[in-house]
């Protein structure tokens, strides 16, 4: 599995998202600053089509693409120091999101009385 970076490259990011639509992504700063990078889903809107005003997908910011969400997670460990935090547009599941299953999370409303 492993990862594959794309910088300088949107035509490789392009056709990667598009062939692995099931994928996933970080999207985040060429220094590999883990501030405000983020995890997507590759199918994500905001990080598939036009790049926002214009600019590159793969310039100041690059992407770092993997079908495997724990090979991100492991690449952001290595490279970061910490983990990457998930798009709150597309929110893949993660380690670290997995909830417990409770169930019963809606309560009841009260019957009315008459
Ligand atoms: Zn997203």
């Amino acid at each position: 599995m492993g990862t594959e970076q794309f910088r300088d490259d949107d035509q490789g990011y392009l056709s990667w998202v598009a062939s692995h639509a099931h994928g996933y992504v970080i999207n985040i700063q060429r220094s590999l600053n883990p501030a405000d990078a983020r995890t997507h889903h590759a199918s994500c809107h905001t990080i598939n089509g036009q790049p926002p005003r214009g600019r590159t997908w793969t310039g100041p910011y690059v992407k770092i693409c993997s079908t495997s969400l724990s090979d991100l997670g492991k690449w952001a460990l290595e490279r970061t120091g910490s983990p990457i935090r998930r798009c709150g547009t597309c929110q893949p599941p993660g380690p670290a999101t997995i909830a417990h299953p409770t169930g019963g999370k809606g309560r009841h409303r009260k019957p009315r009385r008459s």
